[in-house]
């Protein structure tokens, strides 16, 4: 027998945790997931569920889809980094009334024998950063690679999923295209194949990206840690099942 669908739900992705929670999310009885992705990367991981790609345009552009495709309810489970569009969701529900979830994951806790120089932004990075080392293992995807491109004395190894657009300013050094997850040997010995002084890191909390701080606690490097940007309050959770729970609730 075919369930009739009846409550849908649209999901803000983007991470390895959205791909699992839009997973469980479509096995529950009576409601209908809808993925939402912002378009960054020319080949996203394919699923079954259905999938949006691009940006709505603003606040209005999300309440608009809202309201079109009858959205009774978002989960925002968007990068702790992806803070506008976390922004744009809790305006666009609240203006309309739709139940709202931040899925968010812990940041990382510095423990002992990690150094860490905790920061609060890629600008407040680049500032410190020709202090301390001149070999630099720049984590943070390319967006924000610009940022870095004025430090022409130091050299950085720079992973990402994708390379950056043509002409994009990039600083000194060599980029990796790789999509993760990477163990922790291969960052142990990606840290000291290019005799990395120095790691910056986003804190996105999580295992998946976790082995790479591993690896410099291990080794005794230096991380310059990204504090994350303020997010919009509402409900929380912190793991993929509580989100299933919440969802499940409210589609009964
Ligand atoms: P952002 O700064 O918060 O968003 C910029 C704009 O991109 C938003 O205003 C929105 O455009 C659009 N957008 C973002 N996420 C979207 C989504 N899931 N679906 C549809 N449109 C979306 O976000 P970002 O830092 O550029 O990140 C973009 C995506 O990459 C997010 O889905 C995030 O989960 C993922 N990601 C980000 C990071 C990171 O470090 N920032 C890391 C891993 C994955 P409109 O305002 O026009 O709607």
């Amino acid at each position: 027998m075919i369930t009739a669908k009846h409550k849908r739900v649209l999901i803000l992705g983007g991470i390895g945790d959205s791909l699992k929670l839009t997973a469980l999310a479509s096995s529950i009885p009576g409601l209908e997931v809808i993925n939402s992705l912002a378009g960054r990367t020319r080949q996203p991981v394919v699923t079954s569920t259905p999938t949006r790609i691009g940006p709505f345009g603003g606040v209005s552009g999300l309440r608009n889809y809202l309201r079109e495709q009858k959205i009774d309810f978002l989960i925002d489970a968007t990068h702790p980094f992806a803070s506008q569009i976390s922004w744009n969701a809790a305006i666009a529900t609240s203006e309309l009334n739709i139940p709202r979830l931040m899925f968010v994951r812990p940041p990382w806790k510095k423990i002992e024998g990690d150094r860490w120089l905790e920061v609060e932004s890629n600008k407040a990075a680049t500032r410190v950063l020709p202090e301390l080392a001149s070999r630099i293992f720049l984590s943070i995807g390319r967006q924000e690679l610009v940022s870095y491109a004025h430090l022409k004395d130091l050299w950085f190894l720079m992973r990402m999923i994708e390379p950056p657009q043509p002409r994009t300013p990039v600083p000194p050094g060599k980029i990796l295209t790789e999509r993760g997850p990477f163990s922790l040997e291969e960052e142990r010995s990606l840290l000291q194949k290019y005799e990395i002084e120095a790691v910056v890191s986003k804190n996105s909390g999580g295992d998946a990206t976790y082995p790479k701080i591993i690896a410099a606690r291990e080794l005794g490097i230096l991380v310059v840690m990204i504090q994350r940007p303020s997010l919009p309050g509402g409900e929380q959770v912190s793991d993929v099942e509580s989100a299933v729970s919440w969802l499940r609730n409210y589609s009964n």
